[in-house]
């Protein structure tokens, strides 16, 4: 796990055998090192690796998910998945990798300039 919080949260009594505990939120060069490192372990054997970046997210939050500031993350942000596909493709595992790219929200501005959760306005059943 890189990026985490907290290393020692154990999960159905496992905790990961390496954690790389959480320091930044928006640092791309981080962002860039984790992903390659995580293609280090899964190239000697790893068979899961998890990697937090919070940037999009964050700025989603402060200055609105269609502020150029989170237009410039996500293209920032593709960059790095990019380099990270091409490692992957150099190791040549990416045929056999499985890559989830996941979320804790959507987010929009609402018609009073708001910035709402899109989970606050799904209706779960
Ligand atoms: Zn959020």
């Amino acid at each position: 796990m890189y990026n985490w919080l907290p290393c020692n949260l154990a999960f159905n009594g496992v905790t990961p055998e390496k954690c790389i505990p959480y320091s930044t939120w928006d640092n791309f060069e981080k962002f860039q090192d984790n992903l390659n490192m995580a293609v280090d372990d899964l190239s000697s054997g790893v068979d899961l690796v998890m990697i937090y970046f919070g940037y999009i997210d964050t700025y989603g939050h402060t200055v609105g998910p269609e502020s150029p500031t989170v237009a410039e993350g996500i293209e920032r942000a593709d960059k790095c998945l990019g380099a990270f596909f091409d490692k992957l493709e150099e190791k040549g595992m990416f045929d056999r990798a499985n890559i989830i790219l996941v979320s804790d929200h959507g987010i929009i501005v609402n018609p009073f300039g708001v910035t709402s959760c899109l989970l606050q306005k799904i209706h779960w059943v």
